[in-house]
This record gives C-alpha cells, sequence and structure tokens, in this order.
C-alpha cells in the first residue's frame, strides 16, 4: 500500500526532478516512471511487454511520439471548444493530405458509422435523431464484395442500414437500387478483389452514390493517406493508432467537405445522435494532427532500411539453431512492413510455435508475438529501439533449449 503521505512527498519533488535534470527530462524515454516516480503498471499488477506482433488492438496498438505527448499535454491544461478544435485541426490535415476535409474521429470504426451517417442524414439533424431505428426518408443499403465482408462492417450497421453482399462488377451493378446509400471497399483486401478500386469508385460516380474506403491499417506507405481521395473515393478511414502512431482511440474520416461537415451532425457535442458515444477529446484531436505531421516528416526510406535490418538480425540469429527456418516477407496491403516467419523442423527442435511463443511471453520480459500453432511471426516496427536484440537473444535461447541432442 502507498500512504498518502508518500504520494504527496513524490508530489512535492516534482519542481526538484526538473530542476536536478533539466532538459534532459523533458522528452523522458519511452517505458520510464513518470516524473513524480510512480510505476503506474506495477501498481495496477500489469506487465508491460516488448511488442513484437504489430499494431494491434488488443495489444494497445501503438506507442505514441514524444511530439504527440507534448501536444496532448499542451492541450489539457486550456480550454477550446469541441467544434472549433475540430474544424480548425480538419482545415490543417485537409492541407497536409491534399483533401477537401477531415474529421478526427473515435478511431476508423467510428470514422465508417459517422461517415455513413452524415451519407444518410445530409445536414438534417431530425434524421440524424433517428438513426439506427427509423430509415425513413433516407436510404437503407451498403453494398460491399462478399471478401470485403469482415467484422468491421459491423460500423455501417451501426447506423441500422442493410448489408448487401456483391461478388462481380455485374452483380454490383444490378445491386444498385433506389435504397443504396453507400457503397463500401474493404482496402486490405484489394489484391485479391473481384473489382478494382477505379471501377468501384467508377460505379459509384456513375450512379451518384457516394464510395467509401476502409484504409484502417493501411499506412505504410505513407502516401496512402493521400492516394485514395485523390483517386476518388468520396470518404477514407484511417486508424489514429496504427502505424501513424496517434491516439489509439482516434482515427481519420477524409474526403469531401458536403459530407464530412453532414458527419459532423452525428458526433459530439450533438447529442441526440449515434455517434454521441464516439467522444474524441481535445487533447486528442490535437493530438491526432501532431501524430501526422510528425509521420508524414519521417525519412520513411530510413526507417524502413531500419526495419529490414531489425529482421534480418532476428532471423540471422534463429538460424544459428540447427532445424529452424525463416522467411522474410512484406504483406501487400495493411501492416506493409518487413516481417518474419519463423518455423522448424519437430524433430530437430522440440517444441511447437505456440509454446515458444507462450515462453517468450511469459519470460522477463516480457515478448508479445503473432503467428497460429505453425509459426512464430514477429515485426519490429512497433518496438523500441535496441528491443529486436532482446528478441532475437530469447528467441535463439528458447529454440536452442528445445534443441533435441543427437
Ligand atoms: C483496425 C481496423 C479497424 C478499426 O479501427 P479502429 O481505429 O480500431 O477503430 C477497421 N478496419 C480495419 C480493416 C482495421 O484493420
Amino acid at each position: 500500500m502507498i500512504k498518502r503521505r508518500d504520494l504527496l512527498k513524490g508530489m512535492l519533488s516534482l519542481p526538484l526532478v526538473g530542476g536536478l535534470f533539466g532538459n534532459a527530462f523533458s522528452k523522458p524515454p519511452i517505458n520510464s516512471v513518470s516524473a513524480l516516480g510512480r510505476d503506474y503498471f506495477k501498481e495496477l499488477g500489469l506487465r508491460s511487454y516488448i511488442n513484437a506482433a504489430g499494431t494491434y488492438t488488443s495489444l494497445t496498438g501503438s506507442i505514441m511520439r514524444p511530439e504527440v505527448i507534448d501536444a496532448i499535454n499542451y492541450a489539457s491544461k486550456q480550454y477550446v471548444r469541441l467544434e472549433d478544435i475540430q474544424e480548425r485541426v480538419g482545415v490543417r490535415i485537409s492541407e497536409l493530405l491534399g483533401c477537401e476535409d477531415a474529421q478526427v474521429t473515435a478511431g476508423a470504426f467510428s470514422a465508417m458509422t459517422l461517415g455513413l451517417a452524415g451519407v444518410l442524414t445530409g445536414m438534417d439533424r431530425e434524421k440524424a435523431a433517428r438513426i439506427p431505428n427509423d430509415l425513413s426518408g433516407m436510404k437503407s443499403e451498403v453494398i460491399l464484395q462478399k471478401s470485403h465482408h469482415i467484422g468491421y462492417a459491423h460500423a455501417l450497421r451501426n447506423t441500422g442500414v442493410k448489408i448487401v453482399e456483391v461478388e462481380t462488377k455485374k452483380e454490383l451493378e444490378k445491386a444498385i437500387n433506389k435504397e443504396t446509400a453507400m457503397l463500401w471497399y474493404l482496402n486490405a483486401h484489394s489484391e485479391n478483389s473481384e473489382i478494382a478500386h477505379e471501377e468501384f469508385i467508377e460505379i459509384g460516380k456513375k450512379n451518384n452514390i457516394p464510395t467509401m474506403n476502409d484504409c484502417a491499417a493501411d499506412v505504410p506507405p505513407v502516401e496512402n493517406l493521400w492516394k485514395y481521395t485523390d483517386m476518388g473515393y468520396d470518404l477514407v478511414c484511417f486508424s489514429g493508432g496504427k502505424g501513424i502512431k496517434g491516439p489509439q482511440s482516434a482515427g481519420l474520416l477524409l474526403g469531401r467537405k458536403d459530407l464530412i461537415e453532414a458527419a459532423r451532425i452525428s458526433a459530439p457535442p450533438n447529442g441526440d445522435t449515434v455517434g454521441r458515444g464516439m467522444k474524441v477529446n481535445k487533447e486528442e484531436v490535437l493530438g491526432m494532427l501532431v501524430a501526422l505531421e510528425t509521420y508524414i516528416a519521417l525519412d520513411h526510406e530510413q526507417e524502413w532500411k531500419l526495419w529490414e535490418r531489425q529482421i534480418k538480425f532476428i532471423s540471422d540469429q534463429a538460424k544459428t539453431v540447427n532445424g529452424v527456418e525463416t522467411e522474410i516477407h512484406v504483406p501487400e496491403v495493411a501492416n506493409h512492413v518487413p516481417s518474419l516467419k519463423v518455423t522448424w523442423d519437430q524433430s530437430q527442435v522440440g517444441a511447437t510455435p505456440f509454446e515458444i511463443r507462450e515462453a517468450l511471453k511469459n519470460g522477463h520480459p516480457s515478448i508479445e508475438t503473432k503467428g497460429g500453432d505453425k509459426t512464430v511471426d514477429i515485426t519490429t516496427w512497433m518496438m523500441n529501439p535496441g528491443e529486436e536484440r532482446i528478441v532475437a537473444e530469447r528467441l535463439r535461447m528458447l529454440l536452442k533449449e528445445a534443441s533435441k541432442k543427437t
């Protein structure tokens, strides 16, 4: 138990800490204890881990850059009106990305709901108050490709619309009717889609139906931030806390000005709306802008080369163990970063990939990886610098320990 007196002492010593360490403390290293000296996660009985998996929601996405934390701290000390900061940040983001307008949302999922709500209601607040129970006077269907119909389409159904699945271009054209509100595309599945982006957009335009592209996890490459609005999508959605390394509970709705303005009708602070629970505070609205600025300004080529070196290092270490094989690959779309698959001959290494992954997770420090029971899958893009060496050594050691003596 921490006594109140001890807590107070910690607080009183705060200015002294600043004084002693001066500028060295202005940008504390990630994972350091707070300036108050409290180890909050430890107090809660939580153990942090090296993220060798990637930008997974359950693993809390990404670590925000110091610039983002500075912006959040800055905004936390003074008031501005919520609608004003959204409007001004929207202008700045659209200047940065070359789109018409932008809204910071509570993640890509909420960008989808709000974007569609705007398509359904236009600027009519009375309609917004009736979503999702009564869509009379509004359109009520969204069309998407069957291969795109994964769990995220629930964000669309939250507005009360019905999802209509199609497989081919022909089917899409046939499915369009007077109830069709929007056409929705899952960018992550664009590689194996029956209908390509350009055809999809063209059909939307021909029929005067807005198109939306869900690009939640689809930076890098950085160009994707403007590629799809440039291509002609009316609305594009991104997650804030994946590759952009903004606040995990923020996201972006980008696109046509009239549709963004309509989406705002259903967003906080407006109360009687489907989006009222999708609040983004001023700290995160500003944090999202600064995350975007910081991300765009990076030397992306250099970052890519770093990831390649890190992955090769881990791969080389793992391969020193007899029977271990590795494959370095880059997923085409979504999580488009150098990635490692580690497999082995179980007659030579007597442990399953699941067992090795559990051992990585349960060791010190804890290391989170992906992969089912067939591979250990590793990426380095969500690691802090140097952690790839710890991961490489631990993986090598565990594989070595499981090696059968022959
Ligand atoms: C992560 C993800 C989402 C949800 O994004 P949030 O920012 O967590 O709301 C939606 N669609 C796809 C394809 C995703 O990968």
